[in-house]
């Protein structure tokens, strides 16, 4: 099974692919993990991504495409993955999709999670106010202005690859507003069907 997440920051895109990860015993390959462990072990793509991500933007698309592209070689991925955070870009979808041609494999499906703009904002600030109380480190990004930016540059650069995964029939749109238990349901039905 291979899978791409769509949504916005908040619209619970980790959530739910941590969830599907462990009924198909595929990995969840986030970009923004990715970017943030290269951040952490100070590598040449963690300098250059740092600032960029720490005020909301979008780190180049090359950088992310072949992070990808070597990820989707590893053995743990070879039955199967699930894209989250990734393509962000209607460049990075049509490189994902010259990728897979080359790899002669296909997306099973592309499930986007619909989640209305105020409640976005309402769960980050829930997020972040988890995380204080547990004593867990608050990302970087996880700040008002950060936030908004995050949020523009969805909708500027984002939202159109939902328009571009119409376009070639693989688009599921899932109600993300649902309770959590109910969206994975929906989620699995989809892909059962
Ligand atoms: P979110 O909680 O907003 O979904 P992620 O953990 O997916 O965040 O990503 C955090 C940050 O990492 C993004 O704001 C962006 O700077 C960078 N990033 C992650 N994936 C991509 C991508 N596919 N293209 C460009 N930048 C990315």
């Amino acid at each position: 099974m291979r899978l791409v997440f769509l949504g916005p920051p908040g619209a619970g895109k980790g959530t739910q692919s941590t969830r599907i990860q462990e009924k198909y015993k595929i990995p969840q390959l986030s970009t923004g993990d990715m970017l943030r462990a290269a951040v952490k072990a100070g590598t040449p793509i963690g300098l250059k991504a740092k600032a960029i991500m720490d005020a909301g933007g979008l780190v180049p698309d090359e950088v992310v495409v072949g992070i990808i592209s070597e990820r989707i070689d590893e053995t743990d991925a070879k039955n199967g993955f699930i894209l989250d955070g990734f393509p962000r870009t209607v460049k990075q979808a049509e490189a994902l999709a010259d990728i897979l041609l080359q790899k002669k494999i296909n997306l099973d499906a592309v499930i986007e999670l619909k989640v209305d703009h105020g409640a976005l904002i309402e769960r980050i600030e829930k997020r972040v106010a988890d995380a204080k109380a547990k004593g867990e480190a608050i990302r970087a990004d996880d700040n008002p202005e950060s936030f908004k930016k995050r949020l523009e540059a969805y909708h500027e650069q984002t939202a159109p690859v939902s328009a571009f995964y119409a376009s070639t029939g693989e688009l599921k749109a899932v109600d993300g507003m649902a309770p959590v238990d109910a969206v994975t349901a929906e989620i699995e039905r989809l892909l059962a069907s």
